[in-house]
């Protein structure tokens, strides 16, 4: 699944634009990733400018 590190991320927005299942949602100072729309196509990896967004096999507690 995709993760952000939301400690990290600058709410640029360049994630939302790219993601073609329109499945990112940013708010003022949050962003959030419906799991269960995501396709994990990855895009919103390689367009992060700051690379705070991974992929993980499973989700870690
Ligand atoms: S992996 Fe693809 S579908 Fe999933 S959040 Fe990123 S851009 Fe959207
Ligand atoms: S592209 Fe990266 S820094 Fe920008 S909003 Fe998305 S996760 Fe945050």
């Amino acid at each position: 699944m995709i993760k952000v590190d939301k400690d990290e991320c600058d709410f640029c927005g360049a994630c939302v634009a790219v993601c073609p299942a329109d499945c990112i949602e940013l708010f003022e100072e949050d962003i959030e990733i419906d799991i269960k729309k995501c396709t994990e196509c990855k895009l919103c990896i390689y367009v992060c400018p700051i690379e705070v967004i991974s992929y993980v096999e499973h989700e870690t507690l």
